[in-house]
């Protein structure tokens, strides 16, 4: 910890309720998780070493887990669930494990499937929500994407919460992003200041895992591991040709995680270029070209928000209001070919964008054992009558985060870090590219 970084309040972690648990759980053959353990935030001794000079207690979250009293009387329980936001996969598994939970640990038998998003809140959309059963969920976590569906844009939260008044749900679980969270808690608000008895757990849903104070979402590790069929399809194109180049564009808006991880998962790259580390095109040109004279092939991976200062129009804002971005993978396409065409120098270039394709496939196996216990975890926190948070993953343990939290900043990949170290040991690209 450096001097100016300031200690953490422990009430920052506190996790809201709806009241207090009445109801023995119907949960039987696992343990229960106590509520005075917790998940502690900091790991190194230079990080606790100012807690304990001024006595404070260790900022801790909330643990996560199935308790032995709960809020909900499960026998007259009806929840909700919602996706929102971009695809990513491993959504169903999320679903379905929310309602197997619901209906199989807790004997729930109403779970109403928005569609669409917060639109599926909205009663003018006309989205008639699904009903999910086990049987409607059996084989979903075999399929990309979602059964629900998902939108952009936003919905009133007293439309919303007069929805889900109107149905007779005590329990809503949000999945999305960093857009999706602040929707939940603008629902969360609402449902307190009409003093009622509703909860809202999220799991954050980000292929980006751009989440603060999550270590890792679902959907990353799936992207990463799709990402490898682009990387190495791209160095055998870029050995195949005289001077050729394989240029990759992934996901990432403000976060280059994935082009990161993906850069180490196939230690072909040569080159990686993140939005969190700027660069100037003609020191990056220059560095290309002494490569290809090189070695002959160059293969690029690039996140898809990096290098958006090459582009000076305002590009304006989707319907969510998140801000669109240029497209820097044509950009650097165009780019590289007419830097070589002023040099008289022949190259062959193929640009592969695999983003629908990584975003839309099934999560893999690692992902879906993950998402499996976000759902679980998810259930248990609902049913024990917390609110407004979402179930995080922090030091290998499943965590209570609430939601103000988690949407305070934004995960980035640290230039200084050890991350961002790799890539460069790795890639051998030029330490400062401005
Ligand atoms: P992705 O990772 O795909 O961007 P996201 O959840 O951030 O996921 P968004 O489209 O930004 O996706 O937002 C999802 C939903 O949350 C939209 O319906 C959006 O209008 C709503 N939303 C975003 N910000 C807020 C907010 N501050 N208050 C209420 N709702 C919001
Ligand atoms: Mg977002």
């Amino acid at each position: 910890m450096t001097e100016s970084q300031t200690l953490l309040p422990p009430d920052e972690f506190i996790i809201s309720r709806l009241g207090d648990c009445t109801h023995p759980s119907p949960m039987r053959g696992m343990a229960f998780t106590p509520d005075n353990d917790g998940v502690l935030y900091h790991t190194l001794k230079t990080e606790i070493q100012p807690y304990q000079e001024q006595g404070l207690d260790l900022p801790a979250f909330e643990m996560a887990g199935p308790r032995e009293t709960i809020f909900f009387d499960p026998d007259i329980l009806s929840c909700g669930i919602v996706t929102c936001g971009g695809l990513c996969p491993g959504l169903n598994d999320v679903i379905r494990a929310i309602v197997l939970s619901l209906y199989h640990h807790y004997g729930v038998r109403k779970v109403f499937g928005f569609r669409y998003g917060f639109e599926g809140l909205n009663p003018s959309y006309y989205h008639t929500p699904l009903d999910l059963t086990p049987t409607l969920v059996g084989g979903i976590h075999q399929k990309g994407g979602s059964v629900l569906g998902s939108s952009r844009g936003p919905q009133d939260p007293k439309i919303m919460v007069d929805t889900l008044v109107h149905l007779g749900i005590g329990l809503l679980f949000v999945i999305g992003g960093d857009g999706t969270l602040r929707g939940a808690e603008a629902i969360a608000r609402e449902i307190e200041r009409r003093d009622l008895r509703i909860g809202v757990i999220s799991i954050p849903k980000t292929i980006d895992n751009d989440i603060c104070n999550v270590d890792i979402s679902f959907g990353y590790e799936t992207a990463v591991a799709e990402s490898r069929r682009s990387t190495s399809t791209a160095h055998v194109e870029a050995i195949g040709a005289r001077n050729g180049i394989g240029l990759v564009k992934l996901m990432g808006r403000e976060s280059g995680f994935i082009a990161a991880a993906a850069t180490l998962a196939n230690n072909e790259v040569n080159f990686c270029l993140i939005p969190e580390v700027p660069f100037s095109l003609d020191v990056f040109l220059k560095a290309l070209e002494k490569r290809l004279r090189l070695r002959g092939h160059a293969v690029i991976v690039v996140g898809e928000g990096a290098g958006q200062s090459l582009f000076d129009d305002n590009l304006g804002a989707d319907a969510s209001g998140n801000r669109k971005l240029g497209d820097i993978g044509h950009l650097l396409k165009d780019r590289i070919k007419s830097y070589f065409q002023a040099q008289a120098m022949d190259i062959s270039l193929k640009y592969i964008d695999p983003s629908y394709m990584i975003r839309s496939t099934a999560a893999s196996a690692s992902d879906s054992a993950f998402c499996l216990q976000l759902g679980q975890y998810a259930v248990h926190a609902g049913m024990s009558g917390r609110t407004n948070m979402l179930v995080g993953h922090w030091n290998n343990q499943f965590t209570h985060v609430p939601i103000p939290m988690a949407v305070q900043s934004r995960k980035k990949v640290d230039p200084q870090g050890k991350l961002w170290a790799s890539v460069l040991a790795s890639t051998g690209q030029p330490i400062n590219m401005l």
